[in-house]
């Protein structure tokens, strides 16, 4: 029996008949074991612009002394993108999420420094928005060449991930239109 019809073999009824037992059940109880007491929340794999919908199982009562912990990340089945299916990458989202590497806070690195630094969301907001200024103010054009009013940066651009739903672009595009700036890439297919 070549791999692939032992494979469906294993997989069809004929083989639950010929052995004589049925997994089924206890696969479906594992199952239930693992996300039995779960929290689940609906997110978007943030790997690439498919964005396929998850669900991801946390464990935990949220009670102060317990530190919540993400079990199981599943494809959702009522997502019309990807109807409960996720590839190799979305599939294996639990690592990324709970990985010791996984970046949690900015990192600054000083103009001529070789190290990342982390530092507060309060002090990286401030940095940026004191750029932000800086830029605007030294690129802001009220009038093109020709005298027409345009109101633009030409020095400052934006791009967006590929997570960012209607609502998060409808946002970004209010923020950099309220600052002049037009060009703006996003990979959303939200
Ligand atoms: S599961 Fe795969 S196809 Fe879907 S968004 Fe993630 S990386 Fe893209």
């Amino acid at each position: 029996m070549s791999p692939s019809s032992r494979r469906r073999f294993l997989q069809s009824g004929a083989a639950l008949t010929a052995f004589g037992f049925d997994l089924r059940p206890a696969q479906a109880a594992v199952r239930e074991l693992k996300i039995s007491r779960t929290t689940q929340t609906h997110s978007v794999c943030p790997y690439c612009a498919v964005g396929c919908s998850v669900v991801i199982h946390t464990l935990g009562d949220k009670a102060r002394n317990v530190k919540p912990a993400v079990v199981h990340i599943e494809g959702d089945p009522e997502s019309p993108i990807n109807r409960g299916t996720l590839c190799p990458k979305g599939i294996s989202l639990k690592e990324f999420v709970n990985s010791p590497r996984r970046l949690t806070r900015p990192l600054y690195r000083a103009p001529g420094a070789k190290d990342w630094t982390p530092i507060s969301w309060e002090e990286a907001f401030t940095k940026m928005a004191a750029r932000i200024k800086k830029s605007r103010d030294a690129g802001f054009k009220a009038k093109d060449d020709q005298g027409r009013t345009v109101n633009r940066l030409d020095n400052i651009a934006m791009i967006g991930g590929c997570t960012d739903a209607n609502e998060v672009n409808f946002l970004m595009s209010k923020f950099r239109f309220g600052l002049g700036i037009l060009p703006y890439e996003n990979q959303a297919r939200l």
